[in-house]
């Protein structure tokens, strides 16, 4: 971007109008009254929760848990219908926050950051989008999701389709009729998970063309207690700051008995009660040392191959269904609504594409090893390019004219998952080498939209013109989340949590599994010590913290 010309200097650019987006344009607006413009690619607000619209989404945090906590009146007044939020509510309520707060006045729609340049000279951000806007801010502040970019595996003759097809991250918005069709799902992550069980009740015939099995929950959704409700609302605040101090971001009371530690039958007893009340309680609330331990972990997944085999009727399917070649809670845990049943049901096949892998796809169909499947619908729930495809979308360029994608080639580099060396000014909500995607979400978002406001309201007060991450700081925390990683059952899968799905993506595990009570520690040490780890300056000379 030579010769910038900008239309407008502004203090800061968001992008993205999601939660993540949503708070923080509140923030800066409202609180810091700086003078900031959103960019959004979708018509409307609601990031994760516009784009996934495909049957059954919805989220696996308990509604109560899964919004914003700034503003106690809204907690109060938005009320939820049901135990998980579904995602036109999550929508309806994210809408209810824009238009509460006046969010949608300084954002613009339709429009995609493409460029975003770091001008050393002028300690500004220049920034392009692909409607043409130039403008240059002092902050850049990325609210892109940590699953926004969508992965449609490149089978061959994935083009000669001659039925529909759909990525369930990019669902249309008038929805799909399965009615009457035969329809092909591909991929049994949490998407898949969610979405078979709604669409084998609608189509003719449902095949699933499954690589890996899964081990899931059931979540026992059912519309919440208003008296459980009305119990939450009295004690809000003490109940979302034991999210904010805990492992999963989620008001769970931490478990300090091992599953190594009890009787068999103390042991099958908790599963059983853990199992039947559903949810991640299953997980957070058992024992402690299920994601830690192999021994411990085995016993976990073992009492869940016990239910998929004691569900499913036909004890060939039960088996094909039984994940064997990874541990439970190596690839996201999921939690789930009549999925094992489903292959109980005449009209769904389960395709094992394992062992009779997916050889094209043709104008009908699918064709596997095994033969053809003639198809009207293809539905991709293939997942995304985690974590870092989004960025990389985006031409970041730091000091010397650096590529974020060339400094993150071999896996991302970033100091407290919030920011990353070499390029000034310019937060991540929610990036990689933070807790984000293993914790309940919005807790992340606020914890990190309320440093980075922080931050720079603390720059504002000072006078101080440039922020940034020092490398050694960086090198630290990077290794500090490979080390804490390796201690974890992460490591034993194949999973977009290390960019496995991804052709040749660097495997490095992306996010921070230390836990969010334990981020938020560290990141207060920083900010309490004077941000250490950062250079902080007036722009020339640096001066060290
Ligand atoms: P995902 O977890 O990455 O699952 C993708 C599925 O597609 C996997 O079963 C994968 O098989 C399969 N697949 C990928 N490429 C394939 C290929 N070339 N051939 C055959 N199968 C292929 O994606 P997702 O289900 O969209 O979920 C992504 C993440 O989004 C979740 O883990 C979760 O964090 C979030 N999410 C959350 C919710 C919720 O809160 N309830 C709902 C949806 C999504 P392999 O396992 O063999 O790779």
């Amino acid at each position: 971007m030579e010769s910038f010309t900008a239309t407008q200097d502004l203090d800061a650019v968001v992008i993205g109008s999601g939660f993540a987006g949503l708070y923080m344009n509140y923030r800066l607006r409202e609180q810091l009254g700086m003078d900031t413009q959103v960019y959004e690619a979708g018509d409307n607000v609601g990031g994760t929760w516009y784009w996934n619209r495909y049957p059954g989404a919805r989220c696996d945090s308990e509604s109560y848990m899964y919004c914003f906590s700034f503003d106690k009146q809204l907690m109060q007044d938005w009320e939820w219908s049901g135990k998980y939020p579904e995602q036109p509510e999550i929508l309806r309520y994210l809408n209810h926050v824009a238009d509460r707060f006046d969010l949608r006045r300084n954002t613009q729609f339709n429009t995609r950051v493409i460029a975003a340049h770091f001008n050393e000279a002028t300690h500004r951000w220049e920034i392009e989008t692909d409607k043409g806007d130039k403008v240059t801010a002092k902050f850049l502040i990325t609210g892109i999701g940590c699953l926004s970019s969508g992965q449609i595996p490149n089978i061959a003759g994935r083009d000669t389709f001659q039925g529909e097809s759909y990525h369930t991250g990019a669902w249309p918005h008038g929805g799909v009729n399965f009615a009457g069709k035969r329809v092909g799902v591909i991929g049994t992550g949490s998407s898949g998970v969610q979405s078979i069980p709604v669409i084998a009740k609608q189509a003719d015939h449902l095949y699933v063309f499954q690589r890996t099995p899964q081990f899931t929950i059931p979540a026992r959704h059912h519309t919440v207690d208003k008296a459980f409700l009305d119990g939450v609302k009295k004690d809000y605040d003490a109940i979302y700051e034991k999210a904010r101090w805990s492992n999963g971001g989620l008001p769970i009371d931490p478990i300090e008995r091992s599953a190594l530690a009890v009787s068999d039958e103390e042991r099958l007893a908790v599963y059983e009660a853990a199992w039947k009340e559903g949810g991640f309680k299953f997980l957070f609330g058992s024992f402690f040392d299920i994601g830690l331990d192999r021994r411990a972990n085995d016993t976990a997944s073992e009492f869940i191959r016990s239910k998929i085999r004691e569900i499913v009727k036909d004890p060939d399917v039960a088996e094909k269904l039984v994940p064997v070649d990874h541990p439970f809670t190596s690839k996201r845990a999921l939690i789930d609504t009549d999925y094992f049943d489903t292959y109980n049901r005449d009209n769904v096949t389960l395709v094992d594409i394992r062992h009779a892998p997916i050889q094209e796809i043709t104008p009908k169909g699918i064709r596997t090893e095994d033969g053809e499947y003639e198809l009207d619908i293809i539905v991709f729930a293939t997942g995304f390019d985690a974590m870092t495809g989004t960025f990389n979308r985006i031409d970041i360029q730091g000091r010397d004219g650096e590529k974020l994608k060339d400094k993150w080639a071999a896996g991302p580099l970033t100091y407290l998952g919030v920011t990353t060396a070499g390029f000034p000014n310019f937060f991540m909500i929610t990036g990689p080498g933070s807790p984000s995607v293993l914790s309940n979400m919005p807790v992340s978002i606020e914890q990190h939209v309320e440093w980075i406001s922080g931050a720079i309201a603390h720059m504002n007060e000072q006078g101080l013109v440039v922020i940034e991450a020092d490398e050694s700081a960086e090198k630290e925390w990077v290794a500090h989340v490979n080390e804490v990683a390796e201690q974890t059952m992460f490591m034993l899968a194949d999973s977009w949590y290390l960019g496995a799905n991804i052709p040749n993506k660097p495997r490095v595990f992306m996010p921070y599994p230390g836990g969010v009570g334990a981020y938020r520690q560290k990141c207060n040490e920083v900010t309490e010590a004077g941000y250490t780890g950062f250079t902080i300056s007036k722009g020339e000379p640096a001066v060290a913290q």
